[in-house]
């Protein structure tokens, strides 16, 4: 990676031997090995010794969630929250685990609408709950750094499954809770963040 890094810049018409650029591809390398790190990471022992059998069947929320990603398309960064809601049925996932399972899946080159799907998908898949929802909200680089006319650059996927899906006001409480009750998703709708991310380029 040391060498196609000094390539790269040499191809931006930059001298990789300059003072500042010395250890620039060696700090390429561990940032974008760090920024992919999703890529080796284990679900389960993320999880590991965290599912918890609960007699609880509320709404359970985490909203707010930091998360940094990088753009399949542009390796530039998205970046934004993302809340999470589910309703147990006997599991769940302790809370501090939860911004650990959005860290595997926006450490990988990704699409806003794939990582908002695969978190859902995996809550679902190792707690069974009566559902859950997942909703991002990112800004682009891609498209803001780079001026992209008329596009915005800011863009909300949102995934709904089980409960979240076929119960409006379960929906809608979750959607309130989070503040976003203006928005009107669907069970599996998307922005069009990606589709313009590509379009122009
Ligand atoms: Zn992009």
């Amino acid at each position: 990676m040391h060498d196609l890094i000094r390539k790269l810049l040499a191809e931006l018409h930059e001298n990789p031997d300059r003072e500042g650029l010395r250890d620039t591809p060696k700090r390429v390398e561990k940032a974008l090995k760090f920024l992919t790190s999703g890529y080796t990471a284990n679900i389960d022992s993320v999880l590991n010794n965290a599912l918890f059998t609960v007699d609880y069947s509320e709404m359970v929320i985490v909203k707010d969630i930091d998360f940094y990603s990088l753009c399949e398309h542009h390796l530039l960064p998205f970046f934004g929250k993302c809340h999470i809601a589910y309703i147990p049925t006997t599991k769940v996932i302790g809370l501090s685990k939860i911004p650990r399972l959005v860290d595997v899946f926006s450490r990988r080159l990704q699409v806003q609408e794939r990582l908002t799907n695969e978190i859902a998908d995996t809550i679902s898949e190792k707690i069974a709950p009566l559902g859950v929802a997942v909703v991002i909200e990112a800004t682009h680089l891609c498209m803001s750094m780079r001026g992209v006319e008329k596009q915005n650059s800011f863009a909300v996927t949102s995934a709904m499954l089980g409960a979240f899906r076929n119960n409006a006001r379960t929906r809608m409480e979750f959607l309130e809770l989070i503040k976003l009750r203006g928005a009107v998703y669907g069970p599996r709708d998307w922005s069009a963040a990606t589709e313009a991310c590509v379009e122009q380029d």
